[in-house]
């Protein structure tokens, strides 16, 4: 136990609704600039607390303080992209689409917004949320997981002194009551969610009821495909940081690796021997290359996979079991299966933990036929010398996002828009989609009368 917070209830996400509309009456006439300044001294604050927020988010989830580290600086940037962004959110001015009327169309708030977080990027996906939110002029109530809270308690502690009354809140507690009362509040414009597939399926069904936008950033069971003219070195390095950075608890980790059979034998021995190495130990250890899985319930289901995989004829190249440590926590070790048996939940299903299968391929149409079948499609990569193949497979793949000879490098950079297809959901964070996701647009039409040019008027119906 590092920590008790308090279990929300349905009553809280009331009163939160209560404070929020409160809130949204002086912060609808805020300006652009208002909504950047904000921004920038939540920015500011990250910033000024980086040292610190790294070292909780390394106690709330378990994640290697390398991870936990770099978060900071990519949360800041992002709330400065959207500061910026705020001033970037426009209508079109005017036009006249009927004869004798001006046109204007108009990007307004959606008004209260919900933001429902997952456990493996706490903070960081809730500042995914808040940026953009904040930018078009809502007001955000957020609800972390509720495995790790603390990072966003703490930063809305933190930010006490820049955010205004009610603009920005947190409401901790289980999905059900706090998300679900989140998600059926008539109050609230726009609900999203970042987690599991059966989750967002659960929350657009309840969503419905009050005809919610709903925007859903859900999982991922990423493929990569090393073509036979690619770089073995580097492919070998983006598969192992590819599947394993972070524990394996990506949504858009590398879970199916597809090698051309001319690299495939090497590739497998090296990337076992690359896995073998990586050193697994507390988050807060900065020698740690791997910390422990979120809970016990999710050793539990890699586990359940990985036998899965064993009985449907699956070999395991390395790994595959728990690690020998005497710590306490949820380890597993990283693990290669050199096959991914039709039938097998390790063929289907997100693992979302350490767990990668390596399949070897005839070709490139080979490679994508397998890449795309599958319900996900959120993240894809391609490994060759040849980028003008690179591209045509690029083309070809179905993903929100394609990388050429890495995997998952941009997760992070704001101008990219950043989502999935499928299973792995709908609706754009980052990049000006993002904005416009949590905006809405409305038509005014004036009888403002015919524009005549200058010379007009002496010899018109005035004069
Ligand atoms: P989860 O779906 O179990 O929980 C996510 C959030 O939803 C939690 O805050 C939870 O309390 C809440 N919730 C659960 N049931 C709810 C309900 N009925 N109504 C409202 N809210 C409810 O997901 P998780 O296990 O926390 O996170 C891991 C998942 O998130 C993985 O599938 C991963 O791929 C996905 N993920 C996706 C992205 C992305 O950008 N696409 C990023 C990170 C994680």
């Amino acid at each position: 136990v590092i920590a008790e917070v308090p279990r929300g209830t349905a009553e809280d996400v009331e009163r939160a609704v209560d404070a929020a509309k409160k809130a949204w009456l002086d912060w609808q006439d805020k300006t652009p600039k208002d909504r950047m300044e904000l921004l920038l001294a939540l920015a500011d604050v990250i910033d000024e607390n980086a040292e610190e927020l790294a070292r909780l988010e390394t106690q709330n989830v378990g994640k290697p303080w390398w991870v936990a580290v770099d978060e900071p600086g990519i949360m800041s940037d992002n709330l400065r992209f959207f500061a910026g962004a705020a001033r970037n959110l426009e209508g079109k001015a005017a036009g006249e689409y009927a004869a004798g009327h001006t046109s204007i169309i108009r990007r307004e708030p959606l008004g209260i917004v919900a933001g429902i977080c997952p456990w493996n990027y706490p903070l960081f996906m809730a500042v995914w949320k808040m940026g953009p939110a904040l930018a078009a002029g809502n007001v955000q109530i957020i609800k972390p997981a509720e495995q790790t809270p603390l990072t966003m308690l703490r930063f809305v502690e933190l930010a006490q002194e820049v955010l205004p009354p009610g603009v920005l809140q947190v409401v901790t507690g289980d999905g059900i009551p706090v998300g679900d009362a989140l998600v059926r509040h008539p109050a609230i414009s726009l609900v999203s969610l970042t987690g599991d597939t059966a989750t967002g399926k659960l929350i657009a069904r309840n969503a419905a009821d009050t005809v919610k936008h709903v925007h859903l950033e859900l999982g991922g069971k990423d493929p990569m495909i090393v073509l036979d003219d690619a770089d073995l070195g580097r492919a070998v390095e983006g598969a192992l940081w590819g599947s394993f950075t972070n524990c394996g608890q990506v949504c858009s980790g590398v879970e199916r690796i597809y090698v051309a059979r001319e690299l495939h034998e090497q590739f497998v021995t090296r990337l076992a021997e690359r896995a073998q190495a990586l050193r697994i130990g507390r988050g807060d250890d900065p020698s740690t290359d791997l910390g422990p899985l979120i809970s016990e319930r999710q050793r539990e289901r890699v586990e359940e996979v990985v036998a899965d995989a064993v009985e449907h004829g699956a070999e395991i190249v390395t790994g595959g079991a728990r690690p020998r440590i005497e710590l306490p926590g949820w380890f597993f070790a990283p693990t290669v299966i050199g096959a991914e048996p039709e039938g097998a939940r390790v063929r289907r299903e997100e693992i979302f933990g350490r767990v990668v299968t390596v399949v070897r391929i005839e070709d490139e149409a080979d490679g994508v036929r397998r890449a795309i079948d599958s319900a996900f499609a959120l993240g894809a990569s391609v490994w060759t010398r040849d980028r003008a193949r690179g591209r045509r497979v690029a083309e070809a793949l179905e993903a929100g996002t394609v990388w050429i000879n890495d995997h998952a490098y941009s997760y992070g950079v704001c101008q990219a828009p950043w989502g999935g297809r499928g299973a792995s959901g709908h609706g754009r964070t980052h990049s000006k989609h993002g904005l416009y996701a949590l905006s809405h647009v409305k038509y005014v039409d004036t009888d403002a009368g015919r524009l005549r040019p200058p010379w007009w008027y002496p010899y018109g119906d005035d004069g």
